[in-house]
C-alpha cells in the first residue's frame, strides 16, 4: 500500500532504535504509530537501559572513501541532535576523552590513518605521569603499565544511555505515538506473513496487530522473530558498577572518559546514585545453543537475561582498575548485567526495507557501536521506509546476506581484550558467576 502519514506503523522493540524512530516518525506527522515491547521503557533487556555510553564525535571508518562518507554522515546527524535537540542535549556531556591501548596489534588498530592524531587536536600520551594528568589529582593512582595513548579535550564525551532513552519515549508519547507493553500485550511472538508480505506482528496474547509497514527495532532478539540469514551475531558484553562516596562524585565529576581497547572503560559516577559504571573489553560473548525450530539443528547465538556477570569478567573488571586506579580494585560491585548487542559481520548497521516482504522495515545491527546514535538514527530509519536514503547509506545499510555465507561467528570485529579474553568467548562454558545481592532479580 501507498505510503502517508495517516498509514499505520507498527515498530517491533522499544529499545535505542525503536523509541528513535518512534520520535521521528511523530517529528514526521505519522499519526498512527505503535511500538510493542515486553516492557515499559527502559526496557531491562535493552543494550540502551544503561548509566552511560560513550559517544566520539569524530570518525573512524578506516581508509574506504564510501565507509568514511557513511560514518560522517551518522555522526554528522548524531552530534546535530547532542548539541541542538532538547530531547537528547541535556545528556550529553562533552568532557573529551581518553583513548588508549597496551599491545602492539591493539596500537597499531588504533593509530589508524583516520584515528587520532596531533594534527586532528588529540594530546599523545606516553608515561604514567602524562595519563594521570588527564584527570583530577586522586582519581588515578595506577601505574599503567605499557599504556600508550591519546587525550581529546573536547569533542567526545558519554551520554546518559537511560535518561536519553525515556527522554526520547516520552516525546513520542507526547506526539501521539501509542506504546503497547508487558509480558503477554507487548511481546511479539511472530510477525504476521500474508500475501507474499509483513503485515503486522502478533503479541503473545494473540492479539493480531495489523500495520502499513511494520519496523523491526528488536537489537540482539531481531534473529528470533525474522530469519535475518545469518546478518545478525547475537553477542554479549559484560558491565558492572561501583558505589562510590558523595566525595569521590564531586571529586570524579566531569572526568572524560577513559579506554583502553583492550581492558575495558569507565565514565563518571552517576548523579543521582554515585555509581561508576565500567566495562571489561572483550570481543563479546556468544550463547551457543541448538536452534530446536531448524531442522538441521544447527547452533544459534540465543541473548538471555542475568544481573550477574562471570567471575572472569569480574576478574578483568578488578585487573582493569589495578592498572588504572588501584585504590578501588577491591571494592564491592553494586551491580552488573550482561548487555546484549547483535553484530552484522563488518560492524555496519542494516537499515532496509527487506527486497521480499514489501512492508518490512529493518533497523537492526547497533554492533556495539549504536547507542550515540539514538538521536538521529531513526530519521535515517524513517528515510529507509520512505525511500529517501541516498545510494551510499543505502548500499552500505542494504540487506546483505551475501556478506553472511559461512560467517566466520569466531572473527573478532575489530575487538581486542586482555589475554586469555582476546577472542568471541561462549557462555555454555562458564561455570561461575558473580552474585551480587540485592539486585532487580532476575529475567527469565
Ligand atoms: P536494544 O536497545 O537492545 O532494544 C531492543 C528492544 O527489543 C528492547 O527494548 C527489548 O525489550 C525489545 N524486544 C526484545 N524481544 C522482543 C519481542 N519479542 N517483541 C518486542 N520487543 C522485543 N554504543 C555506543 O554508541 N556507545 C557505547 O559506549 C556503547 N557501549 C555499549 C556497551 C555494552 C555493554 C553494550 C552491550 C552495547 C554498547 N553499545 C554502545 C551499543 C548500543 O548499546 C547498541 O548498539 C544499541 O543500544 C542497540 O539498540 P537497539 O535498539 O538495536 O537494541
Amino acid at each position: 500500500s501507498s505510503l502517508s502519514t495517516a498509514s499505520k506503523i507498527l515498530i517491533v522493540g522499544a529499545g535505542t532504535w525503536g523509541c528513535s524512530t518512534a520520535l521521528h516518525l511523530a517529528r514526521r506527522g505519522y499519526k498512527h504509530v505503535t511500538v510493542l515491547d515486553p516492557y515499559p521503557v527502559p526496557s531491562p533487556i535493552s543494550a540502551g537501559t544503561d548509566l552511560n555510553k560513550i559517544l566520539e564525535l569524530g570518525s573512524f571508518a578506516g581508509d574506504d572513501a564510501d565507509e568514511r562518507y557513511v560514518s560522517n554522515k551518522l555522526l554528522e546527524a548524531a552530534t546535530e541532535g547532542w548539541r541542538n535537540d532538547p530531547v537528547f542535549k541535556p545528556h550529553f556531556h562533552e568532557t573529551g576523552c581518553v583513548l588508549a591501548a597496551t599491545s602492539d596489534e591493539a596500537r597499531k588498530h588504533m593509530n589508524t590513518r583516520d584515528g587520532p592524531s596531533e594534527a586532528s587536536g588529540w594530546i599523545p600520551l606516553r608515561t604514567k605521569e602524562d595519563f594521570q594528568a588527564t584527570m583530577p589529582k586522586g582519581v588515578l593512582t595506577g601505574e599503567f603499565p605499557g599504556w600508550q595513548g591519546w587525550w581529546m579535550q573536547k569533542g567526545a564525551g558519554w551520554v546518559h544511555a537511560r535518561k536519553s532513552m525515556e527522554s526520547a519515549a516520552r516525546e513520542a508519547v507526547r506526539l501521539g505515538v501509542k506504546f503497547i507493553t508487558g509480558e503477554q500485550a507487548g511481546r511479539v511472538s511472530s510477525l504476521i506473513y500474508e500475501s507474499s508480505d509483513v503485515k503486522g506482528a502478533i503479541t503473545a496474547d494473540g492479539t493480531r496487530h495489523y500495520a502499513d509497514r511494520t519496523i523491526l527495532c528488536a537489537g540482539a532478539s531481531a534473529a528470533a522473530l525474522f530469519d535475518m540469514k545469518d546478518q545478525l551475531r547475537p553477542t554479549a558484553w559484560t558491565l558492572a558498577h561501583i558505589k562510590m562516596t558523595p566525595e569521590e562524585a564531586k571529586l570524579y565529576k566531569d572526568l572524560p572518559v577513559l579506554f583502553n581497547i583492550e581492558r575495558g572503560f569507565f565514565m563518571e559516577p552517576d548523579e543521582d546514585n554515585h555509581e561508576l559504571k565500567m566495562c571489561d573489553e572483550h570481543p563479546g560473548y556468544c550463547n551457543w545453543v541448538s536452534d530446536t525450530s531448524a531442522q538441521d539443528a544447527r547452533q544459534i547465538s540465543s541473548p538471555f537475561s542475568r544481573h550477574q556477570i562471570p567471575l572472569e569478567s569480574e576478574e578483568r573488571c578488578r585487573a582493569f582498575l589495578r592498572e588504572t586506579m588501584p585504590h578501588l580494585a577491591d571494592r564491592p560491585f553494586s551491580f552488573a548485567r550482561i548487555c546484549w548487542c547483535a553484530d552484522t559481520p563488518n560492524r555496519a548497521f542494516l537499515i532496509s526495507k527487506h527486497p521480499d516482504y514489501a512492508s518490512l522495515v529493518l533497523g537492526v545491527g547497533g554492533s556495539g557501536h549504536g547507542f550515540c546514535h539514538i538521536p538521529a538514527i531513526g530519521g535515517f530509519i524513517a528515510d529507509a521506509m520512505e525511500d529517501k536514503l541516498d545510494d551510499k547509506l543505502k548500499q552500505s545499510f542494504r540487506w546483505r546476506p551475501e556478506t553472511a555465507q559461512a560467517r566466520d561467528w569466531k572473527d573478532l570485529q575489530g575487538r581486542f581484550g586482555p589475554q586469555g579474553a582476546n577472542k568471541v568467548m561462549d557462555f555454555q562454558e562458564i561455570k561461575q558467576w558473580t552474585n551480587i545481592g540485592e539486585q532487580l532479580g532476575e529475567q527469565n
